[in-house]
């Protein structure tokens, strides 16, 4: 999945070189990582951190690709084992309430039949015990114009596009937002806003994949 070489016997998903060639970033040891660092200012963060570093044409591309168009799935849950080690390394993941994934437009969810995060998300889940809620953050309008960059769209943006659905059950939580990839972080900014709105929350941010710029 990661290079398209025939796996051994022995190998499953990604082949021993790709696994020893892996990107990854090492956040959740460094406070005030690039992750973090987006986030500045901007939106207050209890911690956040990516686990691998996407390089275009890398083996992360690959993944990343193979699990959002290609169906493969079972790359979401074998990250999210191995992302979950890491992230026990962070004091303050003991304190999140609930797992909430980036959600799809209807839309796309129906055109590619799954969120492309459900598996990591998942896997994270199970490892660290803690819930999975789908069903909180929604996405309220379809975009095309996602992965512009500048200032302004980014700001039309966290405006209009995630809202949430609670009720008082979901005060005083401390939501753990996943992402595949992180690249200007609006998405991420947008529902992290929209999760903020409920009394007395707090927002950490966790992604497969972080964009050098
Ligand atoms: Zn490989």
């Amino acid at each position: 999945m990661g290079c398209d070489s025939l796996l051994l016997q022995n190998e499953k998903i990604i082949c021993t070189e790709c696994n020893h060639n892996l990107p990854f970033t090492n956040h959740h040891i460094l406070e005030g990582n690039d992750t973090t660092k987006k986030f500045y200012g901007i939106i207050p963060i209890e911690f956040s951190a990516s686990m691998l570093y996407f390089h275009k044409k890398g083996i992360v591309q690959n993944l990343i690709h193979n699990l959002k168009y290609k169906k493969h799935q079972e790359i979401g849950t074998l990250l999210g084992k191995w992302y979950s080690k890491d992230l026990e390394s962070i004091a303050k993941i003991k304190t999140v309430s609930e797992i909430i994934p980036v959600p799809l437009h209807k839309k796309r969810l129906e055109e590619r039949g799954y969120n492309q995060v459900t598996t990591f998300c998942e896997a994270l889940s199970n490892e660290l015990n803690i819930p999975h809620n789908t069903s909180l953050l929604y996405r309220s309008r379809y975009s095309k114009t996602q992965t512009k960059k500048d200032r302004e769209n980014r700001k039309e943006i966290t405006k209009a596009l995630f809202d949430v659905n609670f009720t008082e059950a979901d005060y005083n939580k401390h939501f753990l937002l996943v992402d595949d990839v992180m690249t200007s972080g609006a998405t991420l900014e947008a529902c992290a806003k929209a999760l903020l709105k409920i009394p007395n929350s707090k927002v950490s941010i966790v992604t497969i994949a972080y964009t050098l710029s």
